[in-house]
């Protein structure tokens, strides 16, 4: 037999579920109704300890303000590109990375500091206008192994220029200017034809 707190937390649970999901329903196009369900369900989240799974509310699904899905939004999308550190946090960071000893201050100062050092993906929710920040990371170098060294690469051919395009070499010959009779007219015709375009 299920005990009460047992019961109580299925209840909780389905409640949660029941809030997350009418909140998502696109028939239901009023955001500030949507934001009320979401935000009823994280106060029950919050109070209970029971949580949805992170992959429903992390920032890049759902605005960390009104809790309205992204895409029913729709939120604007915005790349960031990484700002300059100031002269005095490279300082402080070359330090910290050099194992130097640090002043009380710049203690306190590397707590806070972010080392992120990339673009971001700003995302601003077009119903309370939040703009979150998501970190883009950027791909890590792939490192060779030793073995992939001694791989043969293919060398590349080099082709032989053919003189006749891959023609008949006895036809091509036939047809040389000397062989064929009016080449010549032919070609000073074609010139002047090329001038009179001009
Ligand atoms: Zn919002």
């Amino acid at each position: 037999m299920e005990t009460e707190a047992e019961n109580d937390n299925k209840l909780f649970q389905n409640s949660i579920k029941y809030l997350h999901s009418i909140s998502n329903v696109k028939a239901l196009n009023v955001p500030a109704l949507k934001s009320f369900y979401s935000t009823k369900g994280r106060l029950m989240e919050l109070r209970n300890a029971i949580y949805l799974p992170f992959n429903l509310t992390r920032t890049s699904v759902r605005c960390q303000r009104c809790l309205i899905n992204l895409s029913d939004g729709p939120a604007s999308y915005k790349i960031k590109a990484q700002e300059k550190k100031s002269k005095f946090a490279r300082k402080v960071l070359g330090k910290f990375h050099r194992d130097k000893p640090l002043t009380k201050y710049q203690r306190k100062y590397i707590k806070h500091l972010d080392e992120f050092n990339g673009n971001h993906l700003a995302i601003t929710c077009k119903f309370c206008k939040k703009e979150s920040l998501i970190k883009l990371e950027k791909p890590k170098k792939t490192v060779r192994s030793k073995g992939s060294k001694n791989i043969p690469q293919k060398k590349k051919r080099i082709k032989k220029k053919d003189k006749f395009c891959g023609l008949n070499e006895e036809a091509v010959l036939s047809l040389t200017p000397q062989n064929v009779r009016g080449f010549r007219r032919l070609n000073v015709r074609n010139k002047r034809q090329k001038n009179l375009s001009f």
